[in-house]
């Protein structure tokens, strides 16, 4: 039709009602061949810019995108060609967008097209807005999986999305085929749906359910297999265990890929079948390795320390290296018999020395004994530290041991001298501490703002401060009472 033929009104709008009500139009495409467009509903004009379509003011429709307009808004569109301009000046109607007037020129638009326009505004035109609906979607130019069903839609047979900034290919609307009623492999590991075992990740196939899982949300459940007699004889209630461990109900050892881990009690191991017979006849202990020690390795000969709060066998007062370092917390020499790593952590278990395994163990002891025993010194020896950034460096006495933090220590108050502090008292506060003979301390404190230093003290007959090892700590530890009673 031709757009001279046409004599639009501009008082034919409307006022504006609801966007639920209003027509919905297509915005034209940006033509293929065209080096710029735009598109956009004029809502009024600015008459201090510059002559042209600058004085037309309204909002910037995208091209392709699905609007709901108010009847009797003007939309307006421009694409520039090379040398040309084409100018389209439309109306809102109940049909959709009706040309009012087009205009090819050899120039962007004028004062005269731009005064056209403004003169047939609706006097309402101010208020006009234009609500997207649908977004504009392209071809995916890639293949991908759909945005909504997650199956394959192949390159140029679907459409791109905008998901949070991002496109992503989709099928066309409403062409997302039903989905599948089994899914094969299955992507994750769970109990089968047919016969209530483990379904390894990968292994089985997914079958869809008619309503999501309401803890994960997913349609779709594991099974080994479609048909109910398929499902292998041999499988396991729970996934197979890749690194060894202890077996929760029988206490042996489970190679890795020897059991499973039990669904039904969190993280707990089992023996695949039957639990074997016990492995030794006597007490055995498990225990952590603290993180100065090395690495346990079997076949060792360990002085340990065990924890019985976390139950165990009762520790025999005659095991070798026995020693009561709390109610329940036995030191003792064992053998090495089985390692387990879980992540970074190593666990041992330990069964009693013999007396050979242990005779040099117990002989070092010996000696240390009587390293660390008293010097005799009855001087008090003064300690001092400058603190350094905002943590106060401590000092304790270590008075025995203890299972959780190894050492029971009695943080001891301190002097604290400000003479040449800073006024924030980040630098300069001196810290002092008095030391009595024959006791073991550990003080910790700052060197600079980023490293510290925590060392074991002890005074020295001359009333210095000098300091000593963990292992004279161990052995101060271990002899102290007897020295005592001595
Ligand atoms: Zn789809
Ligand atoms: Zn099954
Ligand atoms: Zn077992």
């Amino acid at each position: 039709m031709s757009p001279s033929s046409l004599t639009v009104k501009a008082t034919a709008a409307t006022t504006p009602t609801q966007p639920g009500s209003w027509p919905l139009v297509t915005i034209a495409e940006e033509p293929a061949d065209a080096l710029s467009s735009w598109r956009r509903l004029v809502t009024g004009t600015d008459p201090s810019a510059r002559p042209g379509a600058r004085t037309l003011v309204g909002q910037w429709l995208d091209p392709g995108c699905i609007y709901a307009l108010p009847v009797g808004g003007v939309v307006v569109t421009c694409d520039r060609y090379s040398g040309q301009w084409h100018l389209t000046m439309c109306t809102v109607t109940d049909d959709g967008l009706t040309t009012v007037k087009e205009w090819r020129q050899k120039s962007p638009m004028g004062a005269r097209a731009a005064s056209y326009i403004a003169r047939r505004l609706p006097d309402t035109a101010a208020d006009m807005r234009a609500v997207a609906v649908q977004a504009k979607s392209r071809t995916n130019l890639y293949d991908g999986r759909c945005y909504h069903c997650r199956r394959w839609v192949d390159a140029g047979a679907g459409r791109l999305i905008d998901s949070g900034g991002r496109k992503e290919p989709a099928h066309l609307s409403g062409q997302c085929p039903p989905p599948p009623q089994v899914v094969t492999p299955n992507r994750r590991g769970e109990p089968c749906q047919l016969c209530g075992n483990w379904v390894e990740r990968g292994t089985g196939v997914a079958l869809r359910q008619s309503e999501p899982d309401p803890a994960t949300g997913s349609y779709y459940r594991a099974a080994h297999q479609t048909e109910p007699g398929a499902c292998p004889l041999g499988a396991l209630p729970g996934p197979r265990n890749r690194v060894n461990g202890w077996c929760s109900l029988c206490g042996e050892l489970v190679a890795a890929g020897g059991g499973y881990w039990d669904p039904t009690a969190h993280r707990s191991l089992r023996h695949a079948g039957d639990c074997p017979a016990p492995k030794w006849s006597g007490p055995t202990w498990q225990v952590r390795r603290a993180r100065h020690e090395p690495a346990f390795k079997i076949g060792q000969v360990r002085r340990v320390r065990v924890d019985l709060r976390r139950g165990g066998d009762p520790v025999p007062p005659q095991t070798l290296g026995y020693r009561v370092l709390s109610e329940t917390y036995i030191e003792l020499i064992g053998l090495v018999v089985e390692v387990v790593e879980i992540g970074r952590r190593q666990w041992a278990r330990l069964c009693p020395a013999t007396a050979s395994e242990a005779a040099d163990m117990v002989a070092d002891d010996t000696v240390a004994a009587l390293d660390a025993r008293p010097d005799a010194g009855a001087v008090m020896a003064g300690w001092s530290v400058e603190k350094i950034g905002h943590q106060n460096p401590w000092l304790a006495e270590i008075t025995g041991r203890h299972p959780d933090y190894e050492y029971r220590r009695e943080f001891l108050l301190s002097k604290r001298d400000y003479t040449n502090a800073n006024s924030r008292g980040t630098r300069g506060v001196q810290f002092h501490w008095d030391l009595l003979p024959n006791r073991v301390y550990e003080a910790a404190w700052s060197v600079s703002h980023r490293e510290t230093r925590r060392e074991f003290l002890k005074t020295t007959p001359d009333g210095d401060v000098e300091t000593i090892s963990r292992e004279e700590v161990e052995a101060w530890l271990n002899h102290a009472a007897t020295w005592a009673a001595s």
